[in-house]
């Protein structure tokens, strides 16, 4: 019991960890697009525009999948927290654990998360 125990606490600093780092990247991104639209001015050639719009774009694609991560990483904490843990969240079996392992915030067994 005191193992398990050991090991929910190991997961959620984990996943704390994760959420951080994802975060921090977050701010970058977000402020990263702040100096890039401020730089975007008149007196630039349209060619310039277009590059920078591109950037931009894979930027955004990051930046969504980050969110994206980041609340899966959320809903694997409030499990973590509920004791739910290691449930897939759309049928309710089991996630194997190496699964788990290879992915800690897994919140869908693997036929689900296709
Ligand atoms: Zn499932």
């Amino acid at each position: 019991m005191t193992s398990e125990v050991t090991r929910s606490a190991d997961e959620a600093m984990d996943l704390a960890r994760r959420a951080a780092d994802i975060e921090a990247r977050l701010v970058k991104i977000e402020a990263a697009a702040v100096t890039a639209v401020g730089g975007i001015g008149f007196g630039k050639r349209v060619g310039e525009g277009t590059n920078i719009a591109v950037e931009r774009f894979s930027e955004v694609a990051i930046h969504d999948g980050l969110q994206q991560e980041l609340a899966t990483i959320r809903r694997a904490e409030a499990k973590l927290r509920d004791g739910d843990a290691g449930r897939c969240d759309s049928c309710g079996v089991a996630i194997p654990v190496e699964r788990l392992e290879a992915l800690p915030w897994a919140v869908h067994c693997v036929e689900c998360a296709i």
